[in-house]
């Protein structure tokens, strides 16, 4: 399998990559995002072998027909090691909870942060130290966080050989929650730094410093944003893994409502339908950031400046444009990519919006997507009305997605919401609608008391080369 870049000319459409090589990068050098050349198609006998494998071993079958330069073999153990009931907590790894009749939740947010993202970055972890020690390299991860992405990236790269993370977060202006999670963490490899700013100044460092081509090169910087494509390809599985828990033969149709933001999560969603899984309808869930439900009604998608940016209770979808939203548009406009470049380049760079016309946008039903948006009043009824019915505890964001996967049910079709966090990560507004505290996962260690460990962070200006100056006196340690 190669991988092409979403806006790729007809040259590197000719030299196309190797999944070991996109692995640590972060966008194409042409501004794209890779893709594969082609989506695999899984046909009735593949499903129906795929039906009743461990967690572990449907990663491994799935992962296997993206990446073909890894030995079958040393896939296979790393694909094992990751997805774990000792990390996951459920020998399921991604289990159901059911709600009313035909609606369930697939926990995604069982691992180490309590956030789904968990799911991708556990795996990417051992991806890369796998394929540094292959190479003899050293990568220094620098990245910039609100809250999940931060320390779901600490928790999957702590302890691994050849991999440092440099984490910028907004200094005080975490939950204490979130701070406790990353600041605790021992290990040498990871340092948080804790900038004088809000969390824009923050990726406006790290951006400076990923633009600064001769120090990137010089001290090895990486990402690991949601951009990149071995994160997608992992969160395929678990589309793969709920349409199993949730039926019995391959004649049954099910329908996924995701909570977005970056488009990250349900993009893989999109992937598993383009591969043949009996996916009805893809539900896109947004809070009052709804650049996305905007697309899927209208087809106009327009970013949002800072102002036009809300915080709100369901904080890990306040985004003002979707970072992987590229992916799909460059599905739906047939992968041609000058006409996504013309559109994510000129227009989107120049004007901050685009329109498709009339008869692309009559194709987005083809793909199965429609949305909608939940806002905080919602979510609040949506966490009351659950704890009540059902004794479950579901954090913002997944109320956000449930309250929008109740408007597009079809008879026949069972639905499944991604439970996207635990409730206990977002405790205040779990407080506000209940007036009860929400419990911690019993089966992940050092919760209790969290907040009163040692904390181990640096405070710096939201300076660049302070910044920089950190990274060159820490990164032979
Ligand atoms: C990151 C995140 C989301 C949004 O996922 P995208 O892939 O960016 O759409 C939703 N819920 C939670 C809890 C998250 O951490």
């Amino acid at each position: 399998m190669k991988y092409i870049s979403t806006r790729a000319d007809a040259a590197s459409q000719t030299n196309p990559r190797g999944f070991s090589e996109i692995l640590l990068e972060g966008l194409a050098p042409d501004g794209g995002l890779y893709l594969p050349t082609h989506y695999p198609h899984v046909d009735d006998a593949t499903l129906n072998r795929w039906r009743g494998l461990p967690y572990h071993e449907l990663a491994f079958e799935i992962l296997s027909l993206y990446i073909d330069d890894i030995p079958k073999a040393d896939l296979r153990d790393i694909t094992a090691r990751t997805y774990t009931k000792a990390v996951y907590g459920f020998e399921a790894i991604t289990p159901l909870k059911p709600l009313e009749s035909g609606v369930y939740l697939e926990a995604l947010s069982n691992g180490p942060t309590l956030a789904f993202k968990d799911m991708a970055m556990q795996l990417l972890g051992n991806l890369f130290e796998y394929e540094l020690r292959r190479r003899g390299e050293q990568l220094n991860i620098l990245g910039a966080t609100s809250g999940d992405t931060g320390s779901a990236a600490e928790y999957a790269m702590r302890g691994k050989q050849g991999v440092r993370v440099f984490m910028l977060s907004p200094h005080g202006r975490m939950s204490p929650f979130q701070q406790a999670q990353m600041f605790s963490l021992p290990d040498a490899n990871i340092h948080n730094l804790a900038v004088e700013g809000v969390f824009d100044d923050c990726q406006d460092i790290v951006k400076a410093v990923s633009n600064d081509l001769d120090f990137k090169r010089q001290y090895k910087i990486g990402t690991v944003n949601s951009i990149n494509w071995a994160r997608l390809l992992a969160q395929v599985v678990y589309y793969f893994a709920g349409y199993f828990y949730a039926t019995k033969s391959n004649a049954e149709k099910v329908s996924f409502t995701v909570p977005s933001g970056n488009f990250g999560n349900v993009c893989a969603g999109h992937v598993a339908r383009m591969m043949g899984l009996p996916i009805e309808q893809l539900v896109v869930a947004t809070n009052e950031n709804n650049v996305l439900d905007e697309f899927f009604r209208t087809g106009s998608y327009r970013v949002r400046g800072s102002a036009e940016t809300f915080e709100t209770s369901s904080p890990s979808m306040d985004i003002s444009k979707a970072s992987n939203f590229e992916r799909f548009m460059f599905d739906l406009l047939g992968r041609d990519g000058a006409r996504v470049k013309s559109l994510f380049k000129d227009e989107i760079e120049q004007r901050g919006e685009f329109h498709v016309s009339a008869a692309e946008f009559a194709k987005v039903a083809g793909y199965g997507f429609v949305s909608g948006t939940s806002q905080h009043s919602d979510r609040l009824v949506t966490i009351k009305d659950t704890f009540e019915r059902f004794g479950l505890m579901i954090d913002t964001h997944t109320a956000d997605g449930l309250k929008v996967a109740r408007e597009h049910l079809k008879p026949g079709v069972t639905m499944l919401v991604l439970e996207t966090a635990l409730a206990a990560k977002f405790a205040d507004t779990i407080v506000e609608a209940t007036g009860r505290q929400p419990e911690r996962p019993h089966w992940i260690a050092g919760l209790e008391g969290l907040e009163d460990r040692p904390k181990r962070f640096t405070v710096l200006p939201a300076d660049v080369d302070m910044v920089k100056d950190y990274v060159t006196r820490h990164c032979q340690d």
